[in-house]
């Protein structure tokens, strides 16, 4: 028996940590069979918010459904994983303890705890490379120095070889439903004086049950707004399908266009690990061998690629916070002086209730509201516009996404806002500052996107949306009487940004 703890890959299929703890990936007869679980971690629970609390839920929902249809189930365990799994280990009499790597640095703290508590028990333990194609160590620039500009990461990314699926476990390679009941009950009320009760966490006392998920509201949490979209592995794996039947070959052309919804809006699915990378991966590969043939445009194999790209760019910004965890917090690049942001509070809630008076803006911030997501070009117009025209820190923005984005990824998340920023390892230069009426002019011309979710504009025409800045005060009255002026000008606010950030590079 080995337990397998499942984090942030929920899914069976193309596991490489589950594949190796159920004796599948090599077919050695001395492994497994694997009873999964998924820990509740206080610890981890405290950095959470309600949109990812309930896409966590439905994805663990998706997953225990799978392992039951195999005769298998979920445990899933409360308390601190350094408390709760040798407990399990013992309960089960379980080998070892497998699980895949998370890069991020408290995932990392967390994880080296697991190791010590598990050596204390005599429990082997085991860690896999299962998010990325490449992990974090493994493309290096030919000085052996981690990448920092993502063109040169691209380029060897492409070019190495890309492992096959790990392989799904057979149903008698898990263990059976009620092996794992014996063991949650064995586990569930045990004496919590070593374990976290100190933590104060959500419930100190280690509990485990099987397939049974507690609500948001016994986490702590409330039920989102936003709707948070399908979850699981089958969601994931019929929304590829879906965009790689024909989104895919107009891919780079159309990607920047929020209105076109031709990007795959896969995040969400690959953060909380429901599809594999590599099962992702080699699907774009047949769409590729599709793309070259004469079925489709001379130009469909650049569309493909450039999909491959944006998976490229979730690895790079992998390695990037893997060896640099303090940018979480710190800016990537250190200005000498440090940037002295203006910080307006008012100007900051303007931006996050999507009431800027610049409609790009405001649909970016109501979409996220509402769906949990936003299009890439637009979490770049707003990223830019409260840094830029607002002067306020990135550090506002993220934490402001990672509250309410169902995709939100640590390495992603931070590698977008410091690119937004000037801040950041390949960032836009800090003098490139996006004129928001220019950007929604030219990717929203029709401003179908920003109607869809600035219902005030909705019977405005276009022309007069992306020439809101310059209307009258009556203008505007007349066009839109419920849709506030812009809060700032923009051509005054990027001489004050130009400035700012001259000041700190020391060049004023
Ligand atoms: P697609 O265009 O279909 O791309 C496919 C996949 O590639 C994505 O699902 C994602 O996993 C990856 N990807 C695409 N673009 C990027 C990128 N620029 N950087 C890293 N990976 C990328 N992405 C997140 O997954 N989580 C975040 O928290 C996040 N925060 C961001 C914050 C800012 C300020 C910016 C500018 C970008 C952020 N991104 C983030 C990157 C990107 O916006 C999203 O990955 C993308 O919009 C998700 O939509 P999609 O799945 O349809 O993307």
């Amino acid at each position: 028996m080995e337990l397998f703890w499942h984090r942030r890959d929920l899914r069976a299929a193309d596991n490489v940590g589950l594949a190796a703890a159920a004796g599948t990936e090599t077919d050695e007869a001395d492994r497994g069979p694997a009873a999964p679980v998924f820990v509740f971690d206080p610890a981890v629970l405290d950095h959470a918010s309600d949109v990812r609390v309930r896409r966590l839920l439905d994805g663990l929902a998706a997953l225990r459904d799978d392992y039951r249809e195999r005769g298998s189930d979920l445990l899933v365990a409360r308390g601190d994983p350094e408390a709760v799994l040798p407990r399990l280990a013992e309960a089960l009499d379980a080998e070892r303890v497998v699980w895949n790597r998370d890069y991020s640095g408290l995932a990392r703290e967390r994880d080296a705890g697991v190791r010590r508590a598990l050596d204390a028990v005599d429990v082997a333990r085991e860690a896999h490379h299962d998010a990325v194609l490449h992990d974090p160590d493994a493309i290096r620039t030919n000085a052996g120095d981690p990448y920092s500009v993502y063109s040169y990461y691209w380029k060897k990314w492409t070019d190495r070889a890309k492992a096959d699926p790990a392989p799904a476990p057979s149903d008698e390679a898990l263990a059976d439903a009620d092996r794992l009941a014996d063991a949650a009950d064995a586990v569930d009320g045990t004496d919590a004086s070593d374990a976290t009760a100190a933590d104060g966490g959500v419930d100190a006392s280690p509990v485990a049950a099987v397939g049974d998920l507690p609500t948001p509201a016994d986490l702590g949490f409330a039920e989102p707004d936003a709707d948070v979209g399908p979850a699981g592995t089958a969601a994931a794996r019929e929304r590829l399908a879906d965009f790689l039947d024909e989104a895919v070959f107009a891919y780079e052309a159309e990607r920047d266009f929020p209105a076109e919804g031709a990007t795959s809006r896969l995040s969400a699915f690959l953060k909380y690990g429901e599809i594999g990378v590599r099962e992702a991966y080699a699907a774009t590969e047949e769409a590729m061998a599709e793309a070259e043939s004469d079925a489709r445009p001379d130009d469909a194999p650049e569309q493909v690629e450039e999909f491959q790209q944006q998976l490229a760019w979730r690895e790079f910004y992998t390695q990037v916070l893997f060896h640099n965890p303090e940018v979480v917090t710190a800016n990537y690049k250190e200005y000498e002086e440090g940037i002295d942001w203006r910080d307006d509070p008012e100007e900051i809630a303007a931006w996050k209730r999507g009431e800027t008076g610049y409609p790009i803006v405001d649909a970016g911030m109501r979409q996220l509201r509402e769906e949990a997501f936003m299009h890439n070009r637009v979490r770049m117009i707003v990223a830019s516009f409260l840094t830029k025209d607002l002067l306020a820190d990135w550090r506002h923005g993220y934490d402001h996404f990672r509250e309410h984005l169902a995709d939100h990824d640590t390495a992603n998340d931070n590698g977008g806002w410091q690119w937004a920023a000037s801040t950041g390892t390949d960032a836009q230069p800090y003098f490139r500052i996006f004129n928001p009426m220019t950007q929604g002019e030219r990717y929203d011309a029709d401003a179908e996107y920003i109607k869809e979710y600035v219902p005030e504009l909705r019977g405005v025409e276009a022309d007069l949306i992306h020439e809101w800045h310059e209307l009258s005060p009556t203008q505007r009255a007349n066009a839109a009487p419920a849709y506030p002026a812009p809060i700032v000008d923009h051509s005054e606010r990027r001489e004050e940004a130009l400035a700012m950030y001259k000041r700190a590079r020391g060049e004023d």
